[in-house]
């Protein structure tokens, strides 16, 4: 079964730039792949568009099993949980400390108290960061704070995680770290698309890879030279 389906989808931007065209994509579930280009290729664009966080100009679109082409505006929230999302500032609430940071989607979803505690635990347990729930962000280090945001975007159990360039700030050993706990995620069956331009990272991690250039998805085959 696919978790992310895509058929002929373009990105317009109110401006009128085009950032994605024909755009044909399937990623299974439990799958896991990278999606690299240079800045500007769209990588950005095509994770919020499967994150709902931005619509399509054009074509079709299925996630988590469901044709969210037109979905409606008050039923993405409920999808969205089947989605979780890492940035590479990894976007952590600074009054909070690390434990209601990780709480915050499951509370938003109803979740009882005891529950809570419960799944926010074992998220932070994944992430090796069970002793440090009562630290503010501020006092972390950039990888514990990624792995904060990790947490967050797992709390959930969500299908599908999709992170851009999360470890656009961090040192390679603290990214290949990073990139160990997405292939931990991916074991327990959870579908993985991580954008980055780090190819050597990448390269070491030989998993499937998606390329975008000028909003065009260049496949897995060899390049027809223009
Ligand atoms: P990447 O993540 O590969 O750097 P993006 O998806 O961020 O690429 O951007 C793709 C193109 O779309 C770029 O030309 C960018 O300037 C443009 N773009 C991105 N977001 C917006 C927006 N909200 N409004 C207009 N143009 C945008
Ligand atoms: P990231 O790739 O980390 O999301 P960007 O710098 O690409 O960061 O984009 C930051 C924000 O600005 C995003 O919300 C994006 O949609 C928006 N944005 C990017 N390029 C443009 C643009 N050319 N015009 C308007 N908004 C843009």
């Amino acid at each position: 079964m696919a978790v992310v389906e895509l058929h002929h989808v373009f990105k317009r931007y109110p401006q009128g730039h085009e950032a994605l065209r024909d755009i044909n994509l399937t990623l299974e579930a439990g799958e896991m792949a990278f999606l690299t280009g240079h800045s500007g290729a769209g990588k950005s664009t095509l994770l919020k568009l499967i994150a709902l966080m931005e619509r399509p100009s054009q074509g079709q679109m299925f996630v988590a099993g469901r044709n969210v082409t037109k979905i409606r505006r008050r039923q993405i929230p409920f999808l969205r949980r089947r989605v979780g999302v890492i940035f590479q500032d990894h976007r952590l609430l600074f009054d909070r400390d690390v434990y209601t940071n990780v709480a915050l989607p499951l509370i938003i979803a109803g979740f009882r108290h005891q529950e809570v505690g419960r799944r926010v635990r074992a998220a932070l347990d994944m992430v090796g960061l069970l002793d440090k729930e009562r630290r503010y962000p501020i006092t972390l280090s950039g990888g514990e704070a990624q792995r904060v945001g990790i947490a967050r975007a797992v709390v959930n159990k969500p299908d599908l995680l999709l992170a851009d360039e999360p470890t656009g700030n961090l040192d390679p050993a603290l990214s290949r770290e990073i990139m160990g706990l997405f292939e931990q995620f991916n074991q327990v069956g959870v579908a993985t698309l991580i954008a980055s331009h780090d190819l050597d990272l990448i390269g070491q991690l030989g998993r499937r890879t998606l390329s975008l250039r000028e909003g065009r998805l260049l496949g897995e085959r060899a390049e027809v030279p223009a």
